[in-house]
């Protein structure tokens, strides 16, 4: 793309004070490494949906080729199956067991399971760490998670990474799975943390850079962003890192329209999806910090499709995530300086909050605790401060010809030649820097001691000095 000039980024950002608040919740596949692709193909899974009178019916079946006592899920961020699924037979029923912490389905009368149906809520249901299971459009489509109802029989163990999975609609309905349209039924293979896969009769807007089903009922704002924006923000993460390869992205944004207050967007491998489950956006789309929210939510989520490995995951576990998630926001900043000049101002100001919401975080939990004491949205804050630093001190120490875009190729080339995701490699890649003082403020700044860790996020972000 020629007019993508890449020295106009400004990243230099100074800072100003005001709130704001959070996306409810955003989730990417990163937290997830490729398992082996091994397992026996010992359980079918056939989800079906039909429409009697105006309403819909979501039906899963599982198949087991071999009769099992119990069936486990391999996700499981709460317990709302237990409410959500209703078992066709009275003598299925799932339970949450809470020493495994997972939910099971069982028979109560103690029968081996060979064939169980449930059916599915298939409205908008929040999970805190999960992607959601539905995300419905205003105009009756439906856009399901796959890796929602990956089964296994007895328990699911690390080598359970291969599902069946077929699907049938109603004959006036379509199915858009990998960027294809198709009728009727449909049959695949999933692993890892599967997809997202529409249902309904809207047909998806084909471009050159993207397959996208944007809901018609949300405001002509907010389309117009995701038909203009989305693409322009590919262009320029495609010229700052690596175009992607292979198939063309995904991109799903549903409103449900209903009494909530919820936003969720997420990424997938090739897949990016947002939902708003709310129904102000009509009066929310003519504010400007709302406009500037969303500008940035999505492309925060544009920036994770360019990150390295997008199947093998860019940080090690959960505890990391500030790699994944702070690059995604600092690009985010990079990106909207660079395509909207009058959101400097803005980033400016979320670039503060991040390090006011950063350091009081740090007063409670320490970055790797952060994920299991429900502050993840440090990993945001902190590893944008943390970005930004090196970002300066690479510009620094190379006199502007390398930036954190040029450490980022090297962590894709990296993990695609056979190195491990993770902050260990992404630190040796910072090394040929000779930046002893950043590396030690990154180390303090993941460190266990909450003085040493808030010492560590001051230094950073006035990092280069
Ligand atoms: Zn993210």
């Amino acid at each position: 793309m020629n007019w993508l000039n890449i020295t106009k980024i400004k990243t230099a950002i100074s800072m100003t004070l005001a709130l704001l608040a959070y996306f409810n919740a955003e989730i990417a596949w990163a937290n997830s490494q490729a398992h082996n692709d091994s397992s026996p193909a010992n359980i079918l899974i056939k989800v079906e949906k039909s429409t009697a009178d105006t309403s819909e019916k979501w039906v899963v079946t599982y198949t087991l080729t071999t009769p099992a006592k119990t069936l486990a899920f391999v996700r499981n961020p709460d317990t709302s199956r237990t409410t959500r699924w209703f078992a066709q037979d009275n003598d299925i029923e799932i339970i949450f067991d809470d020493t495994k912490h997972q939910e099971l389905v069982r028979s109560k009368s103690g029968k081996p399971l060979s064939t169980v149906s449930f059916f599915l809520t298939p409205t908008y249901k929040h999970l805190g760490k999960d992607y959601a299971p539905f995300s419905p459009f205003s105009d009756g489509g439906n856009a399901f998670h796959s890796g929602r109802l990956f089964a296994c029989a007895n328990t699911c163990t690390e080598e359970d990474n291969k599902w069946h999975l077929t699907l049938n609609v109603p004959s006036d309905e379509h199915i858009l799975l990998n960027g294809k349209v198709m009728k009727s039924s449909v049959s695949w293979t999933d692993n890892n943390d599967g997809r997202v896969v529409y249902v309904g009769k809207q047909q998806p807007i084909i471009t050159d850079d993207v397959v996208a089903l944007i809901d018609p009922g949300l405001p002509e704002s907010i389309k117009a962003s995701l038909e203009e924006d989305i693409p322009n923000m590919m262009a320029f993460f495609s010229h700052s890192l690596n175009p992607l390869k292979g198939e063309k992205p995904m991109l799903f944004a549903s409103y449900a329209n209903v009494d909530d207050h919820s936003t969720q967007g997420g990424t997938l491998p090739n897949q990016i999806f947002m939902h708003w489950n709310r129904q102000d956006l009509n009066e929310q789309a003519k504010n400007s910090s709302f406009v500037n929210q969303t500008l940035w939510f999505f492309a925060h989520e544009v920036a994770h499709l360019y990150q390295p490995g997008s199947t093998e995951g860019v940080s090690e576990n959960e505890d990391q995530s500030w790699l994944h998630e702070g690059n995604a926001d600092y690009f985010a900043a990079i990106a909207m300086n660079f395509l909207y000049e009058d959101a400097n101002s803005y980033v400016e100001s979320r670039m503060t909050r991040a390090f006011e919401s950063c350091t009081e975080g740090l007063a409670q939990t320490t970055l790797a605790r952060a994920y299991k004491n429900g502050h993840f949205n440090l990993y945001y804050s902190c590893g944008m401060i943390m970005h930004r630093a090196i970002d300066s001190v690479v510009q620094q120490k190379t006199l502007g010809e390398e930036s954190l875009f040029t450490v980022w190729k090297r962590l894709q080339k990296a993990v695609n030649n056979g190195m491990p995701p993770g902050t260990a490699t992404f630190l040796t890649l910072l090394e040929p820097y000779n930046a002893p003082e950043l590396i030690k403020a990154i180390n303090n700044a993941t460190s266990d001691h909450a003085f040493k860790a808030i010492q560590g996020i001051e230094t950073l972000y006035q990092l280069p000095g």
